[in-house]
């Protein structure tokens, strides 16, 4: 498939995420580096968003509760590529009410190429990566080609039967 070549900024759109059970964990983790993600931008689920703000002060913008749709609004951010990099403290031993939409925003997140810690030592290795400050070029699936080829893939089947 084809691929182009996209370039992270130095200053990245970072996404916060985190189940009810591990929301202190990511708070603490969002203090530890306050001074690093200050530097970069911030969004996260409603609830998350909120309690990271009201806890370090960082700005996050916030969209809808998890379980209301917002993993599958950071997902649709993955696609539109306003999204680098995704710490999601998800509970592995809760089930969720939301648990497709958590599942489609990690897999959303692998087929754009984009960072993704679960937990606190990917974070911390994220973090601390030199990446963070600088620029990062990747490539990821053309989307667009993809359509275009496709279309006439399937025109082209379709042809052929008649
Ligand atoms: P919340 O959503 O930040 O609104 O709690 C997180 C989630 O459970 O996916």
């Amino acid at each position: 498939m084809e691929t182009i070549t996209l370039t992270l900024r130095k200053q990245k759109n970072i996404a916060l995420i985190a189940h009810d059970g591990k929301k202190a964990d990511l708070i603490r983790w969002c203090k530890d580096n306050k001074d690093i993600l200050n530097k970069h931008f911030l969004i996260g689920t409603g609830t998350t968003a909120r309690m990271i703000t009201d806890a370090t002060e960082l700005p996050v913008k916030g969209y809808n509760s998890g379980p209301l749709g917002g993993d599958q609004q950071i997902g649709a951010r993955i696609v539109e590529g306003k999204v680098d990099i995704v710490i999601f403290f998800s509970d592995p031993l809760t089930a969720a009410p939301h648990d497709p939409d958590v599942k489609a925003l990690m897999r959303i997140a692998q087929v754009y190429d984009v960072p993704f810690a679960p937990d606190r030592a990917t974070a911390d290795f994220i973090i601390t990566s030199p990446l963070m400050d600088e620029e990062y070029e990747h490539d990821v699936i053309n989307f667009k080609q993809s359509v275009e080829d496709r279309a006439k893939d399937l025109k082209t089947d379709d042809a052929d039967r008649q």
